[in-house]
C-alpha cells in the first residue's frame, strides 16, 4: 500500500487538507498538475478570506457576526445554498486564522482601495502567492511528499471507495484520498458546451477570459460525475467579472479588473446601455457584470467615464482609450458615432444630480431613461473622456460534487468512507449562484481542513484494523 492519504490538487483546499492530515499523523502525498513555478492554482491569485468575528480581532475591525455573514450569503445566492454547510463554513472562518498563522500565513490590514471590506475580510500579507508558498514550506517540513507535473487523469473507485489514482501510466494507491483539483473554469470546451449557442448564433464562451490558472481543466470533476458521484450546482453558474478585454487568456489575476463602472455608463457594441451601473456599491456588484457582458453581442462592452471620475477608482494597469470629445471616443473604439451620441445624450439629459457621494448610495439618479442609473448618476460631459473595453472573466465555476459536513464524496446519497472533496470542487454546495468577496477561501479552508482530518482518521483506522 502506498501513502495513507493522497491529496489531488495544489491550491489552498489541497494544502489545508494535506497539512491537517500530516498533523494528524498520516503519511501524505500531494499531486499538483502544474509545474512548481505555477503551483497553487487560483489560490495564488487571492487577497483575502471572509471571516466571522464577534469583536475586533487583530486586522479585522468591529464585528461580523454569524447571522450577518449568513444573511449576506443567503442574499447573494438567492437561497440556493445548504444552510448547514454554509454555517459550518462561517463558524470555521472565525477560528482558522490562528492555525493559518502557525503554518506561516501573515495577515495585514487592507490597503486604501479595499477599506470597505476591513470589517469582513482578512487580507493575506503578500497575497495568495505568499499564503500558498507558506503552506508548501510547512507541508514539506511536515514530511508531505509533493509531486509537481502530476495531473491525475482518472481514479479507480470500487463500491464508492477510492482504490487508486492514475497519472499517465503510473498507478498510485492510498488508503484515502482528498479531491481538491478546482473547478472546470480553465476548460474552454466545457464552458462552450455549458453556455451553448445564443440567439445570435454566437458561442458566448469563446469570448470568455480565465482570470486564474490554466490547470483547472475539470478532468477529475468530469470523471467523478461519470463515475456516478452526486453532483451539485449548475454548469453555467460561476463567479464572473467584467475584466479588461486586453487581459491574457489565463492568469490575468486581479489587476485586470475595471473598477469604474459605477462612475460612468457601460454600452455594448451596439452603443446601447443595458444595465443600471449604479445599482449598488461596486464590491457588491462587480461579480454580476461578467454575466451581463456575456449576454451582450460579441460578449464585449465599454465602460465610459469622463475626467470627473479620475482618481475615484483603482486605476487599471493599462490606460483606457482617451479622447477629447465623445464622438471622437466612439470613433476610436469603433462604435457607431450617432447611436453612441444618442445614448450618451439621453443619459445626460436624464441625470438628476443631487449630492454626489461615491461612499454612500447617493441621490444622483436618472429619470426617464431605460435602464435607469439609480446612484452616482452624473452627466458625462467633461473631457478628456475614457473608454475601457471589457469582456467576461471567469473566476471559478460552481458545478461540483455534493458533500456533507464530513466532506465525503457521495454516491447515490451514500457517503464514501475514504474519498473526500474540498474547495472549488464542492463550493457549489454553499454557493448555488452569486458571490460575496472572500468566501471562496473560507469554503476551501473550512472543507480542506475537514477533508484532511477525515482522510487521516479513516486511513489511520484502516491501518489499525490491518
Ligand atoms: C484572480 C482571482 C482572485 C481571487 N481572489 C479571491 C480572494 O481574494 N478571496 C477568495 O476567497 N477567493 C478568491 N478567488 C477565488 C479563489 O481563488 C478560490 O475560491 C480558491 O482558491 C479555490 O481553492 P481551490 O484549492 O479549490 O482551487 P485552486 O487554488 O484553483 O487549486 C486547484 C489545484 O488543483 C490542481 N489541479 C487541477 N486539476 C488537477 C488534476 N487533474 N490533478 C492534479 N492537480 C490538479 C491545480 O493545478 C491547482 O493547483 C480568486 C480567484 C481568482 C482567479
Amino acid at each position: 500500500m502506498g501513502t495513507d492519504v493522497l491529496v489531488i490538487g495544489g491550491g489552498n483546499a489541497a494544502l489545508c487538507a494535506a497539512l491537517m492530515a500530516a498533523e494528524a499523523g498520516a503519511s501524505v502525498t500531494l499531486l499538483e498538475a502544474a509545474p512548481r513555478e505555477w503551483r497553487g492554482g487560483n489560490s495564488g491569485h487571492t487577497r483575502n478570506l471572509r471571516c466571522m468575528h464577534d469583536a475586533p480581532q487583530d486586522v479585522l475591525v468591529e464585528a461580523y457576526p454569524e447571522e450577518e455573514f449568513w444573511q449576506d450569503l443567503l442574499k447573494v445566492t438567492g437561497g440556493i445554498t445548504n444552510e448547514k454547510l454554509a454555517r459550518l463554513t462561517i463558524r470555521a472562518s472565525s477560528t482558522c486564522r490562528d492555525w493559518m498563522r502557525q503554518h506561516g500565513v501573515h495577515f495585514q490590514p487592507p490597503l486604501s482601495g479595499a477599506l470597505h471590506v476591513a470589517r469582513t475580510n482578512a487580507f493575506f500579507m503578500g497575497g495568495g502567492k505568499a499564503l500558498v508558498n507558506a503552506y508548501y514550506r510547512s507541508a514539506e517540513k511536515l514530511g508531505v511528499q509533493i509531486r509537481y507535473n502530476a495531473p491525475v487523469e482518472r481514479l479507480e473507485i470500487e463500491n464508492g471507495r477510492f482504490v487508486a489514482a492514475w497519472v499517465g501510466n503510473e498507478r498510485l494507491t492510498a488508503k484515502t484520498c482528498v479531491l481538491a483539483a478546482g473547478g472546470f473554469e480553465s476548460n474552454r470546451e466545457w464552458l462552450r458546451e455549458a453556455w451553448g449557442q445564443n440567439e445570435r448564433g454566437e458561442w458566448p464562451a469563446d469570448n470568455f477570459l480565465i482570470r486564474g490558472t490554466r490547470y483547472n481543466q475539470g478532468v477529475l470533476l468530469k470523471h467523478m460525475l461519470a463515475q456516478g458521484a452526486d453532483p451539485i450546482g449548475d454548469a453555467t453558474q460561476a463567479h464572473m467579472v467584467a475584466i479588461d478585454a486586453r487581459a491574457p487568456l489565463y492568469d490575468g489575476g486581479i489587476c485586470t479588473r475595471i473598477d469604474c463602472v459605477s462612475l460612468g455608463v457601460v454600452v455594448n457594441t451596439e452603443a446601447q446601455r443595458f444595465y443600471d451601473e449604479g445599482e449598488d456599491f461596486w464590491p457588491k456588484r462587480y461579480a454580476i457584470w461578467g454575466r451581463l457582458v456575456a449576454q451582450q453581442p460579441g460578449q464585449t462592452a465599454y465602460s465610459i467615464i469622463d475626467s470627473k471620475a479620475i482618481g475615484r477608482f483603482m486605476p487599471p494597469v493599462f490606460d483606457g482609450v482617451k479622447a477629447d470629445t465623445l464622438p471622437e471616443l466612439a470613433q476610436k473604439i469603433g462604435l457607431d458615432v450617432d447611436t453612441f451620441m444618442q445614448t450618451l445624450n439621453s443619459y445626460n439629459a436624464a441625470c438628476r444630480m443631487g449630492t454626489f457621494d461615491h461612499t454612500t448610495l447617493d441621490d444622483c439618479h436618472t429619470e426617464g431613461v431605460t435602464p435607469a442609473k439609480t446612484h452616482w448618476a452624473r452627466t458625462i460631459d467633461t473631457g478628456p473622456f475614457y473608454a475601457y473595453a471589457v469582456r467576461p472573466g471567469v473566476t471559478f465555476t460552481y458545478l461540483g460534487l455534493e458533500t456533507d459536513d464530513t466532506a465525503a464524496v457521495r454516491f447515490g446519497g451514500v457517503p464514501s468512507d475514504n474519498l473526500f472533496v474540498a474547495g472549488e470542487m464542492m463550493a457549489g454546495n454553499v454557493l448555488g449562484k452569486g458571490y460575496t468577496a472572500g468566501v471562496g477561501m473560507s469554503i476551501g479552508t473550512a472543507f480542506g481542513r475537514i477533508a484532511g482530518t477525515q482522510a487521516a482518521q479513516a486511513a489511520l483506522r484502516q491501518g489499525a484494523q490491518a
